[in-house]
């Protein structure tokens, strides 16, 4: 099988070749750690999840690496207004690395319950403080920088392809968009070291050699990523909104810095989730956090299935209703799937189906129907392991059987009855935990192994029978 993926910077669907044979540099822009990530922000981190995984797939070694931005992202892209984590501090009156591990810490949660990998490597922006200097000091030596009352800035009117990625119209750019230009030469240039405006008023400041301040907010990327992933790699993603400024501004430092063109061979963009109509969240961000979801009944992978519905380049828009369809569909699929008898057969016909759909440029929404038409198909073989490999892409958990601690109880009573040879009793209790829709069988060494065709896994535990 051919994986295909579209890559912004061609604007076409490629055939993927690594640049080493059979590994993956992949490179992820992880979150600003200032507030909760809601699930629009959380829908990009699923795509990165289901990309890496198809790669794993077909047998990749995938090296994926992730930032946490706790400095340096500024409440506007252009370089202006507050620092958002030292906001964040000030407001709340803690430590900015207490804001950052805060929120990182429940950023990490939050892929866990949706079976998002983490990546290899997590990397902090404050503490590659060192590199990102350096960077800074090789751009410089280039002849691309020069200094404001502010800081030092990449003069984007030195590259010939400033903005090749989104194919900025730069003329465009100075005709209309209002930014405030400072001392500024260009619109589209960018800070790469702010000063401190006066010592000891920001939490986070840095010596340098320009002077105490702190590092941009697009350096960090580049910093990192060459640092782990080497001056050229395979893919970089992030949320569609990230092209246009965070992700041109990386390409225009580092292949400045490092002279290598492509940087990255492929820039895959995740479309956003959008809440047309709704509104949805008591968070900022518009769209509810996980835990937001949680109090509300979901179970959270729920939340996964209906970003696989569609195709990661497409907008979802979100709404309860949705959400509660997909909900019912997941319970489905799952109450199906753990019912199935594992007769060691794959199905090939299945799941070439479903290769074809995920090697399309994941096309997860197809590969999603050729999964319900194999659960679907009453005649086909081998459905146990060829759904078993279609979730180790989808991570559903498909598998997984949680059971309440009530039913555990019960059997572990129904165990010590039966251990007395107490056999009316653990009959009795056999009978119970049958009603509540497990199977119970005894396996050696006295051990009991519970299985339940008719069960939905439910949040904390809860076990739910389907209506
Ligand atoms: P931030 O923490 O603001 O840097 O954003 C983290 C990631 O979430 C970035 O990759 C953004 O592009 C992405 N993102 C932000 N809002 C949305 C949304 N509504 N839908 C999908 N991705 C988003
Ligand atoms: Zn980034």
């Amino acid at each position: 099988m051919v994986l295909k993926l579209y890559n912004t910077l061609s604007r076409k669907k490629e055939v993927f070749k690594p640049i080493h044979k059979n590994k993956v540099g992949m490179y992820t822009c992880g979150p600003t750690v200032y507030w909760y990530q809601h699930i629009g922000n959380l829908r990009s981190y699923i795509f990165a999840d289901i990309l890496k995984r198809v790669l794993r797939y077909d047998r990749y070694k995938v090296k994926h690496v992730m930032n946490v931005t706790d400095v340096g992202h500024l409440t506007s892209d252009s370089d202006e207004g507050e620092d958002k984590i030292e906001k964040a501090a000030k407001k709340e009156g803690k430590k900015a690395q207490d804001i950052a591990n805060f929120y990182w810490k429940i950023f990490k949660q939050d892929f866990k319950k949706l079976n998002i990998i983490e990546p290899d490597i997590w990397c902090k922006a404050t503490e590659h403080i060192k590199e990102q200097i350096n960077m800074i000091k090789k751009i410089e030596e280039k002849g691309f920088t020069y200094k404001t009352n502010d800081g030092i800035y990449f003069d984007t009117s030195k590259l010939k392809d400033y903005g090749k990625l989104v194919r900025l119209k730069i003329k465009d750019l100075k005709a209309g968009a209002r930014i405030k230009m400072g001392e500024k030469k260009n619109k589209t240039d960018f800070a790469l070291w702010k000063f401190s405006e006066k010592p000891g008023i920001r939490q986070q400041e840095w010596n340098s050699p320009w002077g105490l301040g702190f590092p941009g907010w697009h350096i960090e990327c580049s910093a990192m990523s060459s640092k782990y992933l080497g001056e050229q790699f395979d893919i970089h993603t992030g949320g569609e909104d990230l092209a246009p400024v965070h992700h041109t501004n990386e390409i225009a430092q580092s292949e400045t810095a490092f002279g290598k063109k492509p940087w990255v061979k492929y820039w895959l963009h995740g479309a956003f989730l959008t809440f047309k109509g709704e509104k949805i969240s008591k968070s900022k961000g518009g769209l509810y956090t996980i835990e937001e979801l949680e109090e509300k009944g979901f179970p959270v992978l729920a939340y996964r299935y209906l970003v696989l519905t569609a195709h990661y380049k497409s907008q979802l828009n979100f709404t309860i209703k949705n959400l509660q369809n997909a909900q019912n569909s997941y319970e489905r699929l799952k109450s199906n799937v753990l019912g199935l008898k594992d007769d060691g057969k794959i199905n090939k016909k299945y799941l070439k189906e479903f290769e074809k759909a995920m090697d399309d440029d994941l096309d997860s929404s197809q590969a999603l129907q050729v999964l319900w038409a194999l659960v679907r198909d009453r005649r086909a073989e081998g459905k146990y392991q060829t759904i078993k490999k279609i979730d180790s892409v989808f991570g559903l958990d498909l598998f997984k059987l949680k059971v309440s601690k009530e039913i555990i109880k019960l059997a572990e009573e129904r165990k010590r009855f039966r251990d007395k040879k107490n056999w009316k009793k653990s009959d009795e209790l056999r009978k119970k935990i049958n009603k509540q829709g497990y199977d119970i069988s005894d396996v050696a060494d006295g051990n009991f192994f519970l299985s339940g065709s008719r069960v939905v896994m439910m949040k904390n535990d809860q076990t739910k029978m389907p209506k």
